[in-house]
């Protein structure tokens, strides 16, 4: 493949700052255009949350441009699950057999400003703020841009439009009216909003720092992830409506009340939480699905403009991130077909993503209805015990997602697999039990 192909990549969030230090690192010629201001000036906010969890899929795709020990260093290492019940009583589970495996609480902006300034390094790569795509002609591989608030129009002219805009991609919406795309997208009847626990005396933490923290209360919840400054960022995940809703809480306007009385520990530390709730504005949560990703040798999709995906499992920006790996590699091995190149990249990620997304939504209502149950707990510690028991043949699901780069369906038909085992072995296990008692019952009383 030639090394001078001209990419204009449309937006500068994680997948697209990600896609331009590949590119321009491969000697590509790259112009990034991104809607929001340069937000390493402090004048953008991130979007959609303050922090983030990232994980090894993550990891590894920042290790290809030498920035993992960077990211590492400012994260927080979440090492399981902390669960507060409506009580305030506290259990920790931990993530894995291995004191180790963690899952580590990033900043958004903090991290995209880090890919950003990686970008802006390759002297083939620019970046152009503050334009917004309103137009793509998928044929010309053009691309056409307001700029600012004045209303001054750009377009682009390249070789291939990477579409990294987010999930309402303006790349995807085109690709849209093309014969043959097929999309869907699902809301979910909940949404969310974020509150804060404010650091503690001296920059420390008020709750557990190494810890994910979950109040689960069956229908909604809350979760609460650490900052390095002592913060936290908890997340509320409620329906719009309902007895136990956005509607509800706003209908009765005491949100202070409310937490009282299904988050009680949770009120000591959270002194602004009123204003919080007040002011924060609450989002929706999509699925979306789409396909396929690439068009000729003109265009394609990464990250959510692909497939925005629940936050569940915490997957959806490293998901974003193997898409990177992947389509790099394909680039890389594509050979001068630059076509078969996107179109091999979409072969290898689609059937993967398609299983995070539902199991993004299965992790919901576990978190939510069964995190705090004894029976959800004796499920982990199974799971852990058969690990630390039989590690060349059982791993669980959960470490497979987040801990190793086995492609999510693979995962998740090799966990159904070693469920499948267990239930079989467990179910044989009992019926020798009941035979060997009934045998001794019947040589007892005939006898
Ligand atoms: C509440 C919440 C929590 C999450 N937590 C996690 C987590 O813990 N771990 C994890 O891995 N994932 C998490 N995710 C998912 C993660 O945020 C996304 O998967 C990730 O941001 C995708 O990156 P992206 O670059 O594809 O899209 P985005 O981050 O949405 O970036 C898209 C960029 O394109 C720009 N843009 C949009 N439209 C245009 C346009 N028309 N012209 C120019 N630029 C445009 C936007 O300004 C933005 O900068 C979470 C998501 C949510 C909602």
């Amino acid at each position: 493949m030639k090394h001078d192909t001209n990419y204009t990549i449309v937006g500068g969030g994680l997948a697209g700052a990600l896609m331009a230090c590949y590119l321009g690192k491969a000697g590509h010629e790259v112009n990034v255009y991104e809607r929001r201001p340069d937000l390493r000036g402090g004048k953008a906010p991130a979007g959609k949350s303050i922090n983030l969890a990232i994980s090894e899929r993550g990891i590894a795709a920042l290790r290809r441009i030498g920035l993992a020990e960077r990211v590492l260093d400012r994260a927080v290492p979440m090492r399981g699950r902390m669960i507060h019940s409506p009580e305030g009583r506290l259990s920790f589970q931990p993530y894995s057999k291995n004191p180790n495996d963690a899952i580590n609480s990033v900043s958004r902006g903090g991290l995209n400003a880090i890919l950003l300034e990686k970008a802006d390094s390759y002297p083939n790569v620019t970046l152009h703020y503050e334009h917004k795509c309103i137009d793509v002609d998928l044929d010309a591989a053009k691309a056409q841009f307001e700029v600012g608030t004045k209303g001054e129009l750009v377009t682009a002219e390249g070789d291939v439009i990477v579409g990294a805009d987010g999930a309402f991609s303006a790349v995807r919406a085109k690709m849209q009216h093309l014969d043959r795309f097929d999309f869907r997208q699902d809301y979910l009847r909940h949404g969310y909003k974020e509150l804060v626990i404010p650091p503690g005396e001296h920059g420390t933490h008020r709750i557990e720092k190494n810890a994910l923290h979950i109040w689960p209360r069956r229908s909604y919840m809350m979760i609460a992830l650490p900052n390095e400054d002592g913060s936290f960022t908890c997340t509320l995940f409620w329906p719009f409506d309902g007895p136990h809703s956005f509607a509800a809480v706003e209908a009765n306007g005491n949100a202070l009340g409310y937490f009282k009385t299904h988050f009680q520990d949770a009120v000591p530390v959270m002194p602004t939480l009123a204003e919080d709730y007040a002011r924060n504005p609450t989002n929706s949560l999509v699925t979306v699905r789409c396909g396929p990703w690439n068009y000729k040798d003109k265009a394609v999709l990464v990250g959510d403009a692909a497939h925005a995906v629940v936050p569940f499992y915490g997957q959806g920006m490293n998901a974003a991130f193997g898409d990177c790996i992947a389509l790099d590699e394909c680039l890389a091995a594509g050979g001068a077909d630059r076509a078969d190149a996107l179109a091999e990249y979409y072969r290898q990620r689609k059937t993967h993503i398609d299983a995070l997304a539902d199991l993004a939504i299965g992790n919901f209502v576990e978190m939510r209805d069964h995190a705090g149950s004894p029976g959800f707990r004796f499920k982990k510690w199974r799971e852990r015990t058969l690990h630390t028991l039989l590690p060349g043949w059982y791993t669980p699901l959960y470490n497979m997602i987040s801990f190793s780069q086995v492609p999510y369906g693979d995962a998740l038909k090799r966990a159904r697999r070693q469920d499948r085992i267990v239930r079989w072995v467990c179910g044989a296990a009992a019926l020798i039990v009941a035979v060997v008692v009934l045998w001794i019952l019947l040589t007892r009383f005939i006898g």
